[in-house]
């Protein structure tokens, strides 16, 4: 957050250095503009108005020199009117210089005054000259007049002076104006191509340093969760390398491949209808999956199928997200069948009986065990009692319908079946059902004395509901009639609480 807010600051700084530049710019724009205005309207106009004064007195002079040898009277009138519109030239020049001349005006004026004292003596020149004494006439334009002409121009030439010392000063003045203006905004310049440096290398720190958190928290989710994703039809689009290890494959060998949402146990086919259906409808599926590695080892995981939504709120593909249960999995499951074990079934018939006694539900607890069947070891061996253990669970899986039917191995050759809400008679059916479906495997058992094949005892005992609330009485009341059950083997005895009733 410190870092934005610097960033911020650093963009207000650049905004407020730019801001400022403009604005001095223009200030001192202004202002060389003002000092050649200044230098334009008073020095240069002071100084050519003199310097016109200068020519136009040199040329009346001259003129009046004329007006001495000039014989014709035409002539003289002639050069006497030019005199007069010099004169008048003149006088407009001072105007100029009146309003314009920056300095003391008593120079002006007494130059001024000096061109206006200047008329009477070429007056007086002018009557001698009509008058025809050109010789009088003559001697005052040289000594009066001329006296009168050097004044007047170095009266003249002294505010010219003093216009372009002025005009100087002015230039100087604006040279150092400028200089002023290029050094500022020069300074603010660099200032500002530094702060943007500093803001640029802060931002692509920061964008940096964001692309590695982002890739250390992506290196963390492809390590530590199992994810993958998956197109509409449940193809692996991606997946992480913590979910291949879970499956001990390559990302490669994935991708591109219908993930069955990575159940290949033999009920994968069942699961995937019971996913579509739930995912197809826009709902995250939950639950359990089971895998089968090359080497044969199951690994149990929970999973979450998540539909990934579009703007238009079409389902684009899924996320699967799956967490490695096989640890917890192993520990409630018996290994040899893969049935729960009797942790597990302490757990569930503890959680089942209370739920019962709190609903008033029924319920009913069935132990089965397969008859004779130390002497089908003796008789088979061992690996082959091994797999008839395994095809009884199997087939006591299959039977199970109900999400409210749990079944467990016990022990040795002892399997458990809870059944809850179900009628006295219905469990009483459903189990013997189980009796039946074992006989069916027809898994030869030749020293059996009650048939050809494996068969199994069951005793149970159903309760109501609010009849019993302890485990242990449940299960001894159901051993016992398993013990009954026993008398004649390949039987059900199911104790409803009042009698035991039996089924063979
Ligand atoms: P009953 O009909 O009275 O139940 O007789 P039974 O022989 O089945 O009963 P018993 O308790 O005498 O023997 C149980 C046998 O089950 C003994 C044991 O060798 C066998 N057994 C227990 N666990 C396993 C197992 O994991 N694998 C195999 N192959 N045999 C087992
Ligand atoms: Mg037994
Ligand atoms: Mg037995």
């Amino acid at each position: 957050m410190q870092q934005y807010r610097n960033l911020i600051l650093g963009f207000v700084l650049i905004i407020t250095l730019m801001t400022g530049l403009g604005g001095f710019s223009l200030y001192h724009l202004n202002n060389i503009s003002k000092d050649v205005d200044n230098i334009y309207n008073h020095p240069f106009a002071v100084s050519n108005a003199g310097q016109s004064i200068q020519t136009l007195v040199f040329a009346m002079h001259r003129d009046m020199k004329d007006v001495v040898l000039v014989k014709d009277p035409d002539q003289l009138k002639a050069t006497l009117e030019q005199v007069h519109r010099q004169e008048q030239q003149v006088l407009k020049q001072f105007d100029i210089i009146f309003e314009r001349f920056l300095g003391n005006k008593v120079t002006i004026k007494q130059a001024y005054q000096t061109f206006i004292e200047w008329k009477p003596i070429r007056d007086e020149v002018a009557q001698l000259a009509l008058a025809g004494d050109t010789e009088k006439a003559a001697e005052i334009t040289r000594a009066k007049g001329a006296q009168h002409v050097d004044q007047l121009l170095s009266e003249v030439h002294e505010f010219v002076l003093f216009a372009q010392n002025k005009a100087n000063q002015f230039h100087k003045q604006s040279s150092k104006n400028r200089d002023h203006s290029l050094s500022v905004v020069a300074t603010i310049g660099f200032l500002t191509i530094v702060i943007s440096l500093l803001i640029a290398i802060k931002v692509t720190r920061l964008i940096l340093n964001s692309n590695k958190a982002l890739s250390q928290r992506e290196h963390l989710i492809d390590q530590n969760i199992m994810l993958a994703n998956l197109d509409q039809q449940g193809v692996i689009i991606d997946a992480s390398n913590a979910l291949c290890r879970f499956l001990d494959t390559t990302k490669e060998e994935l991708v591109g491949k219908q993930s069955n949402f990575f159940d290949n146990s033999d009920s994968h086919s069942m699961l995937s209808e019971q996913i579509w259906k739930t995912i197809k409808t826009g709902k995250t599926w939950q639950g359990e999956i089971r895998h089968i590695n090359e080497d044969g080892l199951m690994h149990w995981a929970n999973s979450r199928i998540l539909p990934n939504i579009n703007e238009r709120y079409e389902i684009t593909g899924f996320t699967n997200l799956l967490q490695d249960s096989t640890s917890k999995k192993l520990s409630i499951t018996d290994k040899l069948t893969t049935l729960p074990n009797r942790r597990s079934f302490e757990d569930v018939l503890e959680r089942e009986i209370k739920l019962s006694y709190r609903h008033g539900t029924a319920i009913a607890l069935a132990i089965l065990d397969v008859d004779f069947f130390k002497l089908y070891n003796d008789t088979y061996g061992h690996p082959q009692g091994d797999k008839a253990l395994r095809d009884v669970a199997n087939c006591i899986i299959g039977c199970l319908r109900r999400p409210s039917d749990f079944a467990f191995r016990i022990g040795g050759e002892e399997f458990a079946i809870i059944i809850t809400e179900q009628d006295a008679a219905k469990a009483q059916a459903f189990l013997d059902r189980i009796r039946e479906e074992v006989e069916a495997l027809h898994i030869p058992h030749e020293k059996s004395t009650v048939s050809e094949y494996v068969t199994i005892s069951i005793g149970a005992y159903w309760s109501a509901g609010n009849q019993i609330s302890d485990k242990n009485e449940l299960y001894t009341e159901a051993d016992k009639a398993l013990y009954l059950a026993k008398n004649n083997r390949n039987e059900l005895v199911v104790h409803n609480h009042q009698s035991y009733l039996k089924t063979a």
